[in-house]
């Protein structure tokens, strides 16, 4: 009886204080070990209701619970949160003026403080620990725990000290860990720092039905992106970049096609940025471009994708980051471009770190590698990475909806087990397959591993294909990696029981990106010879032509061929894709688009194409500021040489910038110039000229023109005509 009473009591303290009707996943038996005074350790992937697991219990017990969290801007937030509520809860850290301080320290000696987050940094502070060995501590909750881990992917030196600090606070304080991301190992280092080898622990699934993962090679990855969220029209996503200045350069991109984006870093001014993040909130922008600084403690329910630009630090930053996507339980999308260049990239930026960490930064690089050339199911991947195994693929990655071929696998698993076993089990994948494929060298031999019975038993396969079936081994549980040094192979007791009675056994072959049949995959689409619709591409020219002669101009000014080329590749079906076509700006589309668009419809219908099949970029550079400049000064009619001058350019480079703008649809009007440096004569001569072409070829005005009119004045004269005419 007591029993349900208890439970009754929890549920309507939920219903009270936080007003909702059930716990999810184990929050009630998390609860329940908590206000048993037990120590709890709490694994549970993020947005699965983590933080009521301690908010319930402080609410209900006495004194005050102090809350340890790495994330400053997060506890104003969860305070706030609180507050609203009507629970009393304050922050100490180092936001706080004096004042402000003051007053939380009151509140803390007088008793009435439920919930008290501290960053780690001030809980080190003698003061700190002076005042709240005065409160009534009812329990330690520490948030974040992985960063108490060296192998973890946020490693944070402060945590180390918590322990000690608590201890020191008031004897028998309970304690619960928390953290959304941990692989054995890191578990192991969280329970042995935190003195809590005896605590509960509750490990939730980290599988997420409604997460879809897609791992694409970066071949052309602007291109792919924009192709990706064209798909995802107006949903809300995160992109991850590397780097502040790639997270400006995308979010420009995007902007510059047609996408609501905002850039989102650590070194932009703090006002903007929380401007920024407050518009992705409120969904003025769709999508925001951040560097992993961006994500900490946002909890939007409907995200929709994620997207890593660049390859992320490590599997459990990738698996925290992706999991900002779909907490509304909706269908979402989670895709990495993935390049060994990138790789590369982060191992230059290691180089620094103090060789432990470096070896541990590596280490956790090589992890991203394999997943993404893995061809093993995703979430199985990354469920496995994080100590739990999964029965079957998911259906909802690209690995399972496009499968590669399978292999028997049953001799060479064999092979690598025997390897492992005779190795003693005291070495890494590295030199297994060094051993496996009579690789002569000294580490090998001052081993006397040249004179084992598996060596060079694998000659015949490659160095990938043994890393596969180690890390398929891996996967299928015959092999793990030692808990003390994971760069080190053991055998499971499934391994064990394969190594005595061998069974047909499945992998499959890994991605090679290099090599695989990149078909689906985009080349760079810049309309190769005949890679257009030439059907769709005649059937263009004669409207053009039509076009032209209604408005009694030459076809050329209506649209360039290459710009019909494009169209004839993806098939723009409105205005507005019209406008998104090389050399054809929105005035041009509105002009003359909407008879290509009726043909290019009927088209499309007709012959059952799917329209819109491939992407046209718009190059972020159409807004350079050197061509954002160049038109303002013409508009203030600057004369072209100054404007070549002041921005230390060329005349001719000049030259190819205004064409580059009026190309792109931008309109100039060059007449105070034109007039200066020509007479009417010539205007008209090659005004004439250009009306009666059969194309604006500079090449051929060159020949067909008196040689007293320059390269040079045709340019502009080109300008001027198309400025007047074609926009
Ligand atoms: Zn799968």
């Amino acid at each position: 009886m007591v029993k349900t009473d208890f439970k009754d009591t929890l549920k309507l303290k939920l219903k009270e204080v936080f007003g909702y009707n059930s716990f999810r996943g184990d929050q009630e038996v998390i609860i329940k070990n908590i206000l048993a005074g037990k120590n709890t350790f709490v694994i549970m992937p993020t947005g699965a209701g983590k933080s009521m697991c301690y908010q319930l219990p402080a609410v209900m017990q006495e004194g005050t619970a102090v809350v340890i969290s790495p994330l400053i801007a997060l506890m104003k937030n969860q305070v706030d949160q609180l507050r609203a509520l009507g629970i009393s809860a304050h922050f100490l850290n180092s936001t706080l003026s004096k004042t402000e301080a003051k007053k939380v320290k009151k509140e803390l000696l007088e008793g009435t403080v439920k919930l008290l987050y501290v960053a780690p940094e001030s809980l080190t502070k003698d003061d700190n620990i002076e005042l709240l060995r005065q409160c009534n501590i009812s329990f330690a909750a520490i948030d974040e725990a992985h960063c108490i881990s060296e192998w973890g992917h946020d490693f944070r030196p402060e945590y180390r000290k918590i322990r000690t600090i608590i201890t020191h606070l008031k004897e028998g304080i309970p304690i619960i860990a928390l953290t959304a991301t941990a692989t054995p190992k890191v578990r192991n280092d969280i329970q042995k720092n935190l003195n809590m080898e005896d605590a509960d622990i509750f490990l939730s699934s980290f599988y997420r039905e409604n997460l879809f993962y897609e791992v694409l090679p970066k071949i052309n990855p602007e291109k792919q992106l924009i192709k990706f969220i064209n798909k995802h029209k107006g949903q809300s996503g995160i992109i991850y970049c590397l780097s502040r200045k790639k997270v400006e350069e995308i979010a420009n991109l995007l902007k510059v096609n047609g996408v609501k984006a905002l850039p989102y870093h650590a070194g932009m001014d703090s006002s903007i940025r929380m401007q920024n993040q407050d518009a992705f909130l409120n969904e003025d922008a769709a999508v925001i471009v951040a560097t992993i600084a961006f994500g900490m403690g946002i909890d939007k329910p409907d995200v929709r994708f994620v997207v890593h630009y660049d390859a992320p630090k490590s599997l459990e930053g990738y698996y925290q980051e992706t999991g900002r996507a779909g907490r509304d339980g909706l269908e979402s999308y989670c895709l990495m471009f993935f390049s060994p260049k990138d790789i590369t990239k982060l191992e230059k930026f290691n180089k620094d770190k103090p060789v432990t960490e470096r070896d541990n930064a590596r280490i956790l690089l090589q992890e991203i590698s394999y997943y993404a050339n893995s061809s093993v199911c995703r979430p199985k991947q990354l469920l496995h990475y994080f100590g739990e195994y999964k029965n079957g693929g998911c259906n909802h990655c690209d690995n399972c909806l496009r499968p590669h071929e399978p292999f028997e696998a049953k001799d060479d698993v064999l092979l690598v087990l025997n390897s492992v076993k005779l190795t003693e089990e005291r070495f890494g994948i590295e030199h297994i397959i060094d051993v496996v494929m009579g690789k002569n060298n000294e580490y090998v031999n001052s081993y006397d591993h040249h004179k084992l019975d598996v060596f060079g038993k694998g000659k015949s396969e490659d160095k990938a294909y043994w890393n596969t079936v180690i890390r398929q081994s891996m996967i299928s549980g015959f092999v793990k990696k030692d808990r003390d040094n994971i760069t080190i192979l053991k055998l499971t007791e499934a391994g064990r029981e394969f190594l005595q009675n061998p069974y047909s056994i499945k992998f499959t072959k890994d991605h090679d990106y290099e090599n695989e049949d990149l078909q689906d995959i985009d080349d760079t689409g810049n309309g190769n010879s005949h890679a257009f619709d030439e059907t769709l591409f005649e059937l263009l020219k004669g409207i053009r032509k039509k076009i032209a002669k209604q408005k009694g101009l030459p076809p050329y000014v209506i649209f360039q061929e290459p710009s019909l080329e494009e169209m004839a590749t993806t098939y723009p079906t409105n205005i507005e894709q019209i406008s998104q076509i090389n050399g054809v700006g929105i005035g041009k589309a509105r002009k003359f688009g909407s008879e290509i668009v009726k043909v290019i419809k009927n088209y499309v219908e007709e012959n059952d194409i799917t329209p819109a099949s491939d992407v046209i970029v718009k190059s972020a550079v159409d807004k350079s500021k050197t061509k954002i400049y160049i038109i303002q000064q013409i508009d203030r009619k600057i004369d072209l040489e100054d404007i070549a001058d002041n921005k230390g350019i060329s005349f001719d480079d000049l030259l190819d910038e205004i064409e580059h703008i009026c190309y792109s649809g931008t309109k100039l009007n060059l007449d105070y110039y034109i007039e200066q440096i020509m007479d009417d004569e010539k205007i008209d001569e090659l005004y004439d000229y250009f009306m009666e072409a059969d194309t604006d070829r500079l090449e051929v005005a060159l020949n067909e023109l008196d040689e007293d009119i320059s390269e040079d004045e045709i340019r502009l004269m080109r300008v001027k005509f198309l400025s007047e005419l074609a926009m």
